[in-house]
């Protein structure tokens, strides 16, 4: 197992009192150092701006830059001087991890996060789609058919709406039902296709309730597509004392998240797919390193 992190990630500001913040990733390095976890790191690639175009629109691009270079933005999504230079190194960390799939298990520990993000459109703390990019690059060169599944507990309304039409990509998110919760509009199950499948999960949802419907339809829908490659969109938001607004999903257990990750490795390794994951939310510090460990340690 592999994990693609840089300590530059911590440069994108968001201002005080905002949840997506450096405090995330420092908080499960500390995790790992202080509990004298065995992981072998490895550090994002370095990508171009026009890379980027295999998923976003080059004037969306510019748009990005000129934000970042003019420090706007406000809300959810601000932007401080470092902040579409760092979105390109965590996109560059997907792909890494992504690449390092070949050979193994890898996780991209990046931020800003990326699930939220469209073609032309930023939101929800997030800037450019890190797992979108990283799956299509596999696609141009490694890869036939790849699987996205996201257990964030938000609907990923960006990577669907980038892979809405093609049929390379089947894109798996389990979520809280957005009549409860961000993005409101986006992630119901009448918006599914062939290869898009919202599962829309209620608030209040416990381990239980919540292993039972992931095994089921991530087990048929993986077995039913093959994919060669698996990316993951790990959110860890779905604990039970994170931020979230009101009644949510509840993972009480840490131990969930290696369930899973075992239910995922466990998959890949029938089918012979590679697996990689990249960090999207999850903002509660206390347990934030626990979390993050619990599910990685599923992967050998
Ligand atoms: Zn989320």
């Amino acid at each position: 197992m592999k994990i693609v992190y840089s300590e530059r990630f911590l440069e994108h500001e968001t201002g005080p009192g905002h949840p997506e913040n450096p405090q995330r990733l420092i908080a499960i390095i500390r995790y790992l150092k202080e509990n004298n976890l065995a992981v072998s790191f490895d550090k994002p690639k370095e990508i171009s701006e026009r890379e980027l175009y295999i998923v976003h629109d080059e004037e969306y691009i510019e748009r990005l830059k000129f934000l970042s270079d003019t420090q706007q933005g406000a809300g959810d999504n601000p932007f401080s001087m470092n902040t579409f230079k760092i979105a390109k190194l965590a996109a560059g960390g997907a792909l890494k991890a992504a690449e390092n799939s070949k050979k193994e298990f890898s996780f991209a520990l990046i931020r800003p996060p990326g699930h939220h993000a469209s073609r032309n459109a930023f939101g929800g703390f997030c800037y450019l789609n890190n797992i979108a990019f990283a799956t299509a690059s596999m696609l141009k060169s490694e890869v036939k058919k790849a699987m996205i599944v996201d257990i964030d507990q938000h609907h990923g309304n960006g990577t669907q709406d980038i892979f809405y039409d093609d049929r390379r990509v089947f894109y798996l998110s389990f979520h809280q039902d957005p009549n409860t919760c961000f993005p409101w509009n986006s992630g119901f199950e009448r918006e599914n296709n062939e290869h898009i499948h919202n599962v829309v999960i209620q608030p209040g949802t416990k381990d239980a309730g919540y292993l039972k419907i992931f095994e089921e339809k991530f087990r048929k829908d993986v077995n039913a597509f093959k994919p060669e490659l698996i990316g993951v969109s790990v959110g860890f938001d779905t604990f039970y004392r994170d931020y979230s607004c009101g009644n949510a999903i509840d993972i009480e257990d840490s131990a969930t998240y290696n369930r899973i990750g075992g239910i995922i490795q466990e998959e890949a390794e029938k089918l012979g797919a590679r697996a990689f994951a990249v960090l999207e939310g999850g903002y509660y510090l206390g347990t934030l390193g626990q979390n993050f460990w619990s599910f990685c340690s599923a992967f050998p």
